[in-house]
């Protein structure tokens, strides 16, 4: 029996960033620092957090008059900045923002493109922050989001109803590669007044009438690509993450539909032994949330349990 463990697994540089960035700061911080909302999705990178001093709030308004704060890598709408300017956290003085570089990417190009005509929907989840923070860069609480890759019905409903002129669609940076494409040919196959068709996210050409920009990160692609491989060659693939780690599920959900055997954990205590029984080759992944250490104690849970061996560890 052997181990393949993915060569892109655990965080990914955007997390890795906020969490050097939240602990530097509360290290060098006497007062509390305060960080709004969870900062990865990941409850015992959490837990650790808290353990160094460091108070989550999910209500902005639990944040006190000029504390010291960290904003998350998911992003943030202009609200946020606003409010905290009005209790004295400002970027000059207590802010730190941890927002990854490639969520402002995104911000960016659906700013750019609201601002040149198009109507623009959303392919991720309504209750995500990186979702929620994107919609208010461009109608709030009104942009139209789709979660399923099956839902294009919906899209060209809103369409049909709105007779927008342009129509754009973005990705949330974590959603599947595989779901997207899906997504955007289900329109396709239905729409009948033109064809959704790739606008490089250069945006230097605006003119397409129906478009989508390929936001979903690459981070996210690896870790998918390297799951797709897991899947393909493994009798049972493993997948580390926190419940509420979006990229996780996808991968999870990656490996399902390759039809191969696959657990979703948050930790090697909830390895079973009987799910490797009679299986040649295990392979174990992480989303982006996941510390290496969380993977490493479940590869040598595995490896207990399983007898197994790692010959080149990595995919
Ligand atoms: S998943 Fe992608 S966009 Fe999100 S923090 Fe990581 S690198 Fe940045």
């Amino acid at each position: 029996m052997e181990i393949k463990v993915a060569k892109h697994a655990g965080f990914c540089f955007g997390v890795k960033k906020a969490i050097e960035i939240a602990e530097e700061v509360a290290q060098g911080n006497r007062e509390k620092t305060y960080v709004l909302g969870q900062l990865v999705h990941n409850e015992k990178v959490i837990k650790n957090l808290e353990d160094k001093g460091i108070i989550f709030v999910e209500n902005i308004n639990e944040i006190p008059q000029n504390a010291v704060t960290v904003l998350r890598a998911h992003g943030e709408p202009g609200t946020t900045y606003q409010i905290l300017e009005q209790k004295s956290i400002t970027k000059e003085k207590n802010l730190n923002d941890a927002t990854c570089p490639l969520v402002t990417l995104v911000h960016n190009v659906a700013i750019k493109l609201k601002n040149n005509g198009y109507e623009i929907v959303i392919f991720g989840k309504h209750n995500h922050p990186e979702a929620i923070g994107t919609s208010y860069h461009i109608k709030g609480k009104d942009t139209f989001i789709v979660e399923r890759a099956e839902d294009s019905d919906l899209v060209i409903d809103y369409i049909r109803k709105n007779g927008f002129e342009k129509v754009a669609v973005i990705s949330q940076t974590t959603m599947s590669v595989y779901g997207y494409k899906k997504l955007i040919e289900g329109i396709n196959s239905k729409i009948t007044d033109g064809k959704f068709e790739e606008i490089p996210l250069s945006l230097k050409d605006l003119s397409k009438k129906y478009g989508f920009v390929d936001t979903i990160c690459n981070p996210t692609k690896q870790r998918q690509s390297d799951t797709d491989e897991l899947a393909k060659e493994c009798d049972v693939v493993i997948v580390i993450g926190g419940k509420n780690s979006s990229n996780s599920k996808e991968l999870h959900a990656k490996a399902l539909e390759y039809g191969v055997e696959s657990y979703f954990i948050q930790s090697s205590e909830q390895l079973q032994k009987e799910w490797f029984d009679g299986k040649e080759k295990i392979g174990v992944t992480a989303g982006a949330s996941t510390p290496d250490y969380l993977i490493d104690e479940v590869v040598e849970r595995v490896k207990e349990i399983a007898n197994a061996e790692i010959p080149n560890a990595t995919i």
